[in-house]
Formats: structure tokens, sequence, C-alpha cells
């Protein structure tokens, strides 16, 4: 056997980027999240050949100042918890510090920065073996941008895994739609290959907010589902569901969020699913955008690193909360007997 040795930096976060940094879309998803955490209220994505050669995300938030930028690249650095009860009752996307440093051992990134308030921009790259950061001044407005270009050149063996081009930019694009839907009060940008995919303004009215589900989702989705908002022990229900004249075959159109949080649980899915076994057909699958508003400390959203799972700490009450809430939505397009069955 060979000698112990500790990992080189670059290694150990090419080991972590296999959890973290799947395909380009992992990417997107990352470098948004960062934005969202830092109150942008105006997020730019570029891509060019399906995430492959490049993707630039551009924001219009915080910005980071100078003196961290060199640590915003390293492994476990992160300005969003500082100790386990943070973490307890956490509300920013991230925390794990691990998505720069990650991202940046299988491509080549830089990222530009003005924190707000300072007099200039800084750019960082990432370069070499040891996770060095070159700094240098660079102009820029308050906010950040990130470039990240040839992701996995280096990792040819997840290089070989990536898909088309079609198939990883549809992958970005159903990620974006997916943060669209969870931050109405932000504007979003998506190009591909330089052309415009989707433009959405800021949305604050009601009308907004069903122009953008309209245009994220699609006209008939809007046109076939019912507005819902229900309150009950200390949780809110709110969004749209599909009426059974607009179903799916494929389970491609269910959108739900904790906290603002785009999430897929057993849990919850199941309690939908009871709500329309009824009302669907089987192999049909519900339409609905979803917004559960819970107390943070009731959730626990450490549950995996990409951080689509939560654990509830009243998991029965959330479910019953959710199958009630949609149950009586429905009640309308109920066949009677099934509606007295219920009551
Ligand atoms: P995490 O998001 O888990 O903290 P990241 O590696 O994604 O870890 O980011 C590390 C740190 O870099 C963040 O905690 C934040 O302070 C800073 N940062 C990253 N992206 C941005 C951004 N777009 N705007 C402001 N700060 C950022
Ligand atoms: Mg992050």
């Amino acid at each position: 056997m060979a000698p112990i040795e500790i990992l080189s930096p670059r290694l150990a976060n090419q080991i972590a980027a296999g959890e973290v940094v799947e395909r380009p879309a992992s990417v997107a998803k990352e470098l948004v999240e960062n934005a969202l955490d830092a109150d942008a209220s105006r997020i730019d994505l570029d891509v060019e050949q399906g995430g492959a050669r490049l993707i630039r995300v551009r924001d219009d938030g915080t910005g980071i100042p100078k003196d961290d930028l060199t640590l915003a690249l390293n492994r476990h650095a992160t300005s969003k918890i500082h100790n386990l009860d943070d973490l307890e009752a956490v509300s920013s996307l991230g925390f794990r510090g691990e998505a720069l440093a990650s991202i940046s051992s299988v491509s080549r990134l830089n990222l530009t920065t003005r924190a707000r308030g300072a007099s200039e921009g800084w750019c960082a790259e990432a370069e070499g073996q040891d996770m060095q950061t070159a700094l240098s001044p660079a102009p820029h407005p308050e906010g950040t941008t990130v470039e990240v270009r040839d992701l996995f050149f280096n990792t040819p063996a997840r290089r070989k895994f990536l898909r088309t081009e079609k198939t990883e930019f549809n992958h970005i694009e159903e990620n974006i739609r997916r943060q669209a839907l969870s931050r109405f009060e932000v504007g979003f940008s998506l190009q591909h290959n330089q052309k415009a995919v989707h433009s959405l303004r800021p949305a604050t009215s009601e009308t907004d907010r069903e122009r953008r589900v309209a245009s994220l989702c699609g006209s008939r989705f809007m046109e076939n589902a019912v507005h819902i908002d229900a309150e009950a022990s200390g949780l809110r229900l709110w969004g749209w569901v599909a009426l059974p004249t607009f179903s799916r075959s494929q389970a491609d159109l269910q959108y739900f969020f904790v906290n603002r949080r785009p999430i897929r649980d057993r849990l919850v899915a199941h309690a939908v699913r009871q709500a329309y076994r009824d009302v669907l057909f089987n192999q049909r699958h519900p339409a609905f955008v979803l917004y559960l508003e819970v107390d943070p400390a009731s959730v626990d959203v450490n549950v995996h690193p990409t951080k689509h799972e939560v654990r509830f700490r009243d998991g029965r009450l959330v479910h019953d909360f959710i199958f009630r809430t949609l149950h009586r939505a429905l009640a309308d397009v109920r066949p009677d007997d099934h509606k007295r069955g219920m009551e």
C-alpha cells in the first residue's frame, strides 16, 4: 500500500464537486442561488453551448468586499452561517461554502465584483493546482458577475457524461424556471447562444405574478388553474393548482417551494396525490405551483448537498394541511358521491 497523504486542496474540491456539480445546470443553479442570497433584484444568465462552453451569471446584489474575495473561492468559506444555531434557522439558499470552490476546481472560473459602497471592482481568477486566487482591479457596477468556462475541461471522465447541447440547456432552463417561480420580485433573463429565451420583469402585483407563471408554465396551465391561499396552525399554502382539465402524462409541471426554496419531497408528493386521487385518471399527473410557508425552525434543509430534500419536524401536520387545502380547492370538480364520502 502507498503511504497515507492529505489530498491536495484542488483534488479535495474536485471530489466534492462530484456531489454538487453534476452538469452545467447545477453550476447555473448554484450561481443563481448565490445571486439571490446576495439580495439581487435582477439576475442575467448567459449560456453558450448548453453551458459546456460558458455559463455567466450577473447580478446587482451586495457584491463581495475585496478582502473577502480570495476566501470566497475557498472550500468551507461562507458568509451565511457562523454557528450551529444559524444552521437551525437558515434562510439563505447556500450555507455549505462549497459551490465556488467545487466549480472552480473543475472549470475556468473568474468572478468580478464590486461591493456596495466600494469605489472599485475586483476580479478573482482561480488558477493552478493549489486553488490560488489571482486578484486584479476590474471595472464592474455594484454586484457580481461569475463566468464559468469549459466545465469539466480537466475532468474528462465527467465531461464525457455531458449530453447534447439541447439537453443540457433544457436542464438549465428548467432550473431557471424553478428559481424564477421562487422569487417573483426578482427580474430574470436567460440567453442561449446570444438568443433571448426568457426575459422576466420583477412581478409585484397579482397580475404580474400570474403573467410570470403563464410565461414559464404556459398559458394553458394558467387558464385551467385555481388560485389558492390557506392558513392554519402556523402554516400557509398558496399558489396555483390545475384543475383536472389540465393534467399531464408526466410529473413535469410540479413546483413546490418551502419558504421559497424549491424542494422535492415524498411526503408533499403523497399529500398532493391523495388530494387529486378521485379527480384524475390513473397515469395522469397533476400540475401545480405551490408555496408552503412554515416556521424555519420547524424544517431541516440540511439533509442533502443539493438541498432538494427537507425534513419537517411535524410531517403529519404538514401532510394533512396540504391534503385538506387541495382537497377543498378541488371540491367543485369532484364527483358528488366522492364529495360526500370524503367529508
Ligand atoms: P455558500 O453559498 O454556501 O456560502 P459559495 O461557495 O456558493 O458558498 O459562496 C461562497 C461565499 O461567496 C458566499 O457565502 C458569499 O459570501 C460569497 N458570494 C458568492 N457569490 C456571491 C454573489 N453573487 N454575490 C455576493 N456574494 C457572493
Ligand atoms: Mg452558494
